[in-house]
């Protein structure tokens, strides 16, 4: 190969621009031209792709966000789309790809390979941590830390007060920021798309600690299918026992933000290795890790497999919460 595209799909990431600049750098160090596809998918059958050179990633890497941009392509989903995707890279002498993204992003890669032999190696970027294959996803921990401190600001008003609060954090269908959040930030109870606690364990695991002489607590839930969930979560404590609960939604502040030193070393080892593994003519894989190690899985079985959320991490929160 001589020449790869790099490009970042489904929803962005802290950490996503460590991964585009080590895949830059690595791979005009390996003597290969690097061109940048904007908006995902947009970008690749709308062909808006250009070159990049290693002074365009200077000052990236502290930079949340994406500076390809990211989207959501409907016409890509269609095999006429991904033909049109397919026919510009040929024409711009693209010979594979290095895809950060989610597992929808994953899909379209796998299609992309299937249907026209373009090599595509997957690096996981996304703050829900919840592509199978990886321990980690980059994101993911500056997400957890942005959320917690906003945990620890809230934790200083509610005890001031006396107060209850549902903290609702993204993760959309996965527990993984509200279990690691909530087990940070010493929360009492963690509601996650697992379904492992109730209102009404939650309501006595509450009563249990005022009996006891605590006076504020902290309840953590992921948004799950429906974002806002946390309101109804206080109208069913409101009703079942009378105690009122604060709410407060953080959104989207956790998909911002300067990523930390952990998503860096992450997104750059990924991405270092996702370039050394095209190289190695290796394709169709996801770059993981396995504790401190990077793996490489298929991307069908990453597509195909759920990650299940770390539940010892809320029962462990729920013990240590007394
Ligand atoms: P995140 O987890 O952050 O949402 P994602 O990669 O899962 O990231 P998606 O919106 O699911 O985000 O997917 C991104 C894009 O990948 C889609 O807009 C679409 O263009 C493409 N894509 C998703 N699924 C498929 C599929 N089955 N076949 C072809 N392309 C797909």
């Amino acid at each position: 190969i001589s020449k790869i595209g790099v490009y970042t799909s489904g929803g962005d990431a802290p950490g996503m621009n460590a991964a585009i600049r080590a895949v830059v750098r690595v791979g005009i160090a390996q003597k290969l031209e690097v061109f940048g596809i904007h908006s995902g998918y947009i970008g690749m059958v709308d062909n808006i792709i250009q070159p990049l050179q290693l002074r365009d990633m200077a000052n990236v890497i502290q930079r949340g966000g994406t500076i390809l941009k990211t989207a959501r392509s409907t016409e890509f989903m269609k095999p006429e789309g991904r033909a049109k995707a397919a026919a510009n890279l040929k024409a711009a002498g693209i010979d594979a790809l290095v895809c950060i993204g989610g597992d929808g992003s994953f899909r379209g890669a796998h299609a992309l390979w299937e249907e026209h032999q373009i090599p595509v190696v997957g690096v996981p970027g996304t703050i829900d941590n919840d592509i199978y294959g990886s321990d980690k996803t980059i994101g993911f921990d500056t997400a957890v830390n942005t959320a917690l401190e906003a945990i620890d600001r809230i934790r200083d008003t509610a005890a001031s007060h006396d107060r209850l609060f549902i903290v609702e954090v993204m993760g959309r269908n996965s527990g993984f920021i509200a279990s690691h959040v909530g087990l940070a930030g010493g929360a009492e109870e963690i509601f996650t798309p697992d379904g492992l606690t109730t209102v009404e364990k939650a309501i006595d695991h509450i009563k249990e600690g005022i009996a006891r002489g605590k006076t504020s607590s902290i309840l953590i839930t992921a948004e799950g299918q429906k974002p806002g969930r946390a309101y109804d979560l206080a109208d069913s404590i409101r009703k079942k026992s009378g105690m009122d609960a604060k709410v407060s939604i953080l959104g989207h502040q956790q998909r911002g933000g300067s990523p930390t030193a952990a998503d860096r070393i992450l997104a750059s080892r990924m991405g270092a290795a996702a370039v050394d593994s095209l190289l190695k003519g290796q394709c169709d894989i996801m770059i993981g890790t396995e504790g401190e190690r990077l793996v490489t899985v298929p991307l069908d079985l990453v597509t195909k497999t759920e990650k299940k959320t770390q539940i010892d991490l809320i029962s462990l929160a729920n013990l240590l919460a007394t």
